[in-house]
């Protein structure tokens, strides 16, 4: 059904980095071994990107919808409704969905663990079966499991308004009442409460908690909203740029805003959000996904996790990975398509967070020229051809390089 040259973007999440001193003021990619995306960059142009703005620090959902070309600014609604796409579930324009804890609170509602001993999706399941399709204020509430003590709640009905406050209280207190941040939210702060009422009803009495408690484990007897926001009205990815389009990526963030973009999540075996991911696999998942998409973004999470950890030492050997699996894409890619290396925002590693620094990115595809960058790293991509650029520009440059793009005039 596609044709066309195909495109693939990936994004090494938190790769970019500052100068390290006992790296001799080097980069952790300057430092590492990494022949493959040399060779990208060797045959191919490259700069560095500005994922949202000079100096303006993403997080990994803005800047994804960034380099999808959507606008964080308008389509950015709060990770509620992230979360809920990220695990599968979609909301209706207006629905208000919101990321939950389950956690452990005692009988004039302490929260005495946030994460209820970080109870397993294996008793979560069925304590999501028994609230899923409640009744909260004329709303229906739609329950589903996240990973672990994690889990999303969607509020279904007409008049919402995801102006309230959480009633999660991010800590070891009482729950909090959840507030009205504008008068026409009155209703939706009352069906929060409600449904966390609720909630502890129905699971403080449930057979699985009464069979952890015999187990000696916290029982996870309420669900605690926060992050509400409201489903974005948006343009579907292929709507917009006439191409399909699929995502590999481990982390439900990342999969949460490309579900919302209209992208496809798909699975890649061994593959997870976390360092020990298996990357050959993912590679080899987006090649075969790209024999059936215009496009394939791919978002591997490893770099970011060991930066946030410090850990230099990790980090070397994950771009080391990473290198490895630019290796796969390069024996595998179809002829004729078009590929980007780049990163989502940098997280340099003596920080441990992320920074406003631009990425290095390297655009390839055999037609293309050859600006003479002779490695992928900060520095030397810097002094390529592409210049700076911001992330809403890449999907442009790319239609075009893929010649999918429309002339502008006569
Ligand atoms: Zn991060």
């Amino acid at each position: 059904m596609t044709s066309g040259r195909k495109i693939m973007i990936v994004v090494m999440d938190g790769l970019g980095d500052r100068a390290v001193k006992s790296l001799g003021y080097r980069t952790p990619l300057q430092a590492a071994n990494r022949p493959n995306l040399d060779w990208f960059a060797q045959n191919g142009a490259s700069g560095c990107m500005d994922v949202i703005g000079p100096g303006i620090k993403p997080g990994s959902d803005t800047s994804h919808l960034a380099i999808l070309g959507y606008d964080p600014e308008e389509v950015y609604t709060g990770r509620g409704p992230i979360e809920a796409a990220g695990v599968g579930l979609m909301g209706k324009q207006g629905d208000v969905a919101f990321r939950c804890n389950f956690a452990t609170v005692n009988s004039s509602m302490d929260v005495l663990d946030r994460r209820a001993g970080r109870v397993r999706e294996s008793d979560t399941s069925e304590l999501i079966r028994a609230l899923d399709g409640l009744e909260v204020n004329g709303f229906e509430a739609v329950v589903r499991e996240g990973t672990e003590h994690r889990a999303v709640l969607l509020l279904h009905g007409e008049g919402l308004d995801p102006r309230v406050t959480d009633a999660d209280p991010h800590e070891v207190a009482k729950v909090r009442r959840s507030e009205p941040l504008a008068p026409e939210a009155r209703r939706t702060a009352d069906a929060v409460n409600e449904f966390v009422r609720r909630s502890h009803q129905v699971l403080d009495a449930h057979p699985v908690n009464v069979r952890r408690r015999r187990e000696g484990l916290p029982p996870a007897n309420i669900l605690l909203p926060r992050g509400g926001g409201r489903f974005p009205a948006i343009t579907s990815f292929e709507e917009r740029y006439g191409m399909t389009a699929s995502c590999v990526a481990g982390v439900s963030l990342i999969r949460g805003i490309c579900r919302i973009c209209g992208l496809e999540n798909i699975n890649a075996r061994g593959a997870t959000g976390g360092v020990d991911t298996d990357m050959g696999s993912k590679a080899l998942t987006a090649l075969k996904e790209l024999e059936r998409k215009d496009l394939v973004l791919m978002n591997v999470k490893a770099a970011d996790v060991v930066s946030h950890d410090g850990d230099l030492g990790r980090k070397l050997e994950v771009i080391e990975r990473l290198d490895a699996m630019a290796g796969i894409l390069r024996d595998g890619l179809p002829e004729g398509s078009v590929i980007a290396f780049c990163a989502d925002h940098c997280t340099p590693v003596e920080r441990m967070d992320h920074s406003g620094d631009p990425v290095p990115i390297t655009i390839y595809s055999d037609d293309g020229l050859r600006d003479g960058t002779l490695s992928y790293d900060e520095v030397s991509c810097s002094r390529g051809s592409l210049g700076r650029i911001r992330g809403k520009d890449l999907m442009p440059i790319l239609m075009d390089r893929a010649d999918r793009s429309e002339k502008y005039g006569a």
